[in-house]
């Protein structure tokens, strides 16, 4: 079983326009875009509906909207088959998607708009189901409100009866071979008409039953839809909160003075290593690049470089700061716990906070720093070095 999927994103969306002067298939919903949401969605429920089918994903967008529709789905793990462009009425559009699939044969097509994000997986699968028995099956929604009929002047000169009506969503799910004709045959005699698939379908002959739709299952039209969906993510969805841990260690050695934190301190004995040794910019350094899982210090500073010879810890701190900004994540706190016997921290602990935070680019106060003895036991209580560990949180856009 090979089932197709063509999401409908070709639309100009100006009505839901929020001045974002984005077509409303791109615009972020607590930081995803719309289009986004409705793939991962639709895929979803397809995988839950038909675990066993092999499913084709093919998106039709606008002619301009290339670069848009790459960065909506960056880093998606859906496959999807190359976006195909669409034509200038939705009908054109939609009829894009089913030539692009034929050469990979499916048996069925699910034709879905991009702006429904919150496609249920159970009204999938009653479509997927209804096209055992017909050629096609949409969701549908009885009406609830009365229908009233106005004459031109906005003055009402009927009432509609409702028995019998109802209101189509999507996905619409054909036989593939049947949609593809009907669709071919509908552009070959002009007709461009239709608002929906369903009735290219019918005006085709083909036999199209109703399944149960749903209310949450709307279609974002106007900025108010865009405005309620935004609030219905956000509220329930995680934010991206990323951690990362780091630990160093330096040995003494003969010297006058210790870097900690970024603070030069008057000690009897100085710190070993490649660098200024300051363990503890090196443990947040870590625990930094930890929380987008870049590596570590070493990987992006190798000792075996010359040119980190002596070089200011500072320097690190920054690099994985940026890398921070560059995956475009933000420091949302930083901790620090300094392990040894001997300087004294307490003195020197706000001097380190404003210079991490100064480093960081973030305020004092998301900056902790603290010390501790290991009360004369192991290597930091026979004084023979000094140990740092270190958390930062680092929060992303987006949600979980
Ligand atoms: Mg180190």
């Amino acid at each position: 079983m090979r089932i197709g999927t063509v999401i409908v994103a070709a639309g100009r969306g100006a009505r839901a326009s929020r001045g974002d002067r984005l077509p409303k298939q791109y615009v972020p919903l607590a930081g995803i875009p719309v289009l986004r949401r409705t793939l991962d969605a639709l895929t979803a429920a397809m995988n839950a509906a038909s675990p066993a089918a092999v499913a084709l994903v093919q998106v039709v967008i606008h002619p301009d909207d290339g670069a848009a529709y790459d960065a909506a789905l960056a880093g998606l793990a859906t496959r999807t088959l190359p976006p195909v462009a669409g034509g200038p009425t939705r009908q054109a559009s939609v009829l894009a998607g089913p030539e692009a699939l034929t050469p990979h044969a499916p048996d069925t097509v699910l034709i879905h708009d991009a702006a429904r994000p919150f496609i249920e997986p159970d009204i999938v699968a009653r479509v997927v189901r209804a096209l055992d028995q017909n050629d096609g099956a949409i969701p549908a929604l009885a009406l609830s409100d009365t229908l009233k009929h106005a004459n031109a002047s906005g003055h009402i000169d009927g009432t509609v009866p409702r028995d019998g009506l109802w209101r189509a969503q999507t996905p619409q799910g054909f036989r593939f071979a049947a949609i593809l004709a009907a669709h071919r045959a509908a552009a070959a005699v002009g007709r461009i008409d239709f608002t929906d698939d369903a009735a290219v379908a019918e005006w085709h002959g083909l036999t199209v039953s109703l399944v149960a739709g749903s209310e949450q299952n709307r279609k974002l039209t106007t900025p108010e839809d865009l405005d309620m969906a935004e609030r219905s993510f956000a509220g329930t969805e995680f934010p991206d909160v990323r951690t990362g841990t780091g630990f160093d260690v330096h040995r003494f050695a003969p010297g006058d003075h210790v870097w900690l934190a970024g603070v030069r301190i008057p000690h009897t004995e100085t710190l070993d290593g490649h660098s200024d040794a300051d363990v503890a910019l090196h443990a947040l350094t870590d625990a930094l690049l930890g929380a987008i899982g870049d590596g570590d210090i070493g990987k992006h500073f190798p000792p075996s470089e010359m040119r980190w010879k002596g070089a200011a810890s500072h320097i690190f701190l920054e690099d994985a700061a940026r890398r921070v900004a560059a995956f475009g994540g933000r420091i949302s706190n930083v901790d620090l716990t300094i392990l040894c016997e001997a300087p004294r921290i307490g003195p020197h602990r706000d001097e380190m906070r404003t210079a991490i935070a100064r480093m960081l680019r973030i305020d004092i106060a998301r900056v902790g720093v603290k010390a501790t003895t290991t009360e004369g036991l192991g290597f930091t209580g026979r004084r023979e070095g000094i140990a740092a560990m270190a958390s930062a949180t680092v929060i992303l856009p987006g949600t979980l």
